[in-house]
């Protein structure tokens, strides 16, 4: 079972992929807390990614490729795997599917997130992750028990640069511009299965469960 979540900033796509990679027991791959993990670590991507994540622009291809070359060559991904944040653009969707067919591996859909600019805008300005472990919360619809510290491990809770209003805008135009015409290569491949992603995390989550139904079924 290999599917892509694909959908704009802040379409909630990495919180969908999370709880259903626990419900089918399948991987979850996230390119965006992978490279904010380097980022944390000051490796040498990291050093490199760090800028063009702060702007709200791709990271180059070289690195994001290979990051997720050598993720799904990990042994808990041969079963399968959910991928959000990657592919984000047809030069990353051409080399993912070399990876896919060098492993003999096949893409089963690709969901698609809808969500309007605005909703995506007032989203992720009350949007809060964990210093710590990446957990993430938003401020009316999931707060954390206590204001600024995270539930699950008591770190500090912070605005990521990146998802102040100035960087939300350019990371949307970035997303219309190099991820949006994936959508058309994935209708074209039959692939595509299409989520309105403006509702409650357990309203989306039971609309997600309806179109990839095919993959709980035994
Ligand atoms: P995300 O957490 O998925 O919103 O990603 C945060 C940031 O990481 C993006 O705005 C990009 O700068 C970078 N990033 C994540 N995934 C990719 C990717 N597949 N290609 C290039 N940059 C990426």
């Amino acid at each position: 079972m290999i599917l892509v979540f694909l959908g704009p900033p802040g379409s909630g796509k990495g919180t969908q992929a999370k709880l259903l990679a626990e419900k089918l027991r399948v991987s979850h791959i996230a390119l965006g807390d992978m490279l904010r993990e380097e980022v944390r670590a000051g490796t040498v991507v990291g050093k490199r990614a760090k800028e063009f994540m702060d702007a709200g622009h791709l990271v180059p291809d070289e690195l994001t490729i290979e990051m997720t070359r050598k993720r799904i060559s990990e042994k808990d991904c041969q079963t399968g795997f959910i991928i959000d944040g990657f592919p984000r653009s047809t030069a990353q969707a051409e080399a993912f599917e070399r990876i896919l067919a060098e492993k003999d591996l096949g893409l089963d859909k690709v969901v698609y997130f809808h969500i309007p600019e605005e909703e995506v805008v007032k989203r992720l300005s009350e949007r809060r992750s964990c210093k710590n472990c990446g957990t993430v919360y938003h401020l009316t619809n999931r707060p954390p028990k206590v204001p600024g510290k995270c539930d699950l491990c008591g770190g500090e809770l912070y605005l990521r640069h990146d998802d102040e209003e100035k960087v939300i805008r350019t990371r949307f135009e970035v997303y219309e511009k190099q991820t949006r015409p994936l959508v058309e290569r994935y209708k074209k491949q039959g692939k595509l299965v299409e989520l309105d992603a403006t509702g409650s995390i357990d309203e989306v989550f039971q609309e997600l469960l309806k179109v990839t139904a095919f993959a709980l079924v035994p």
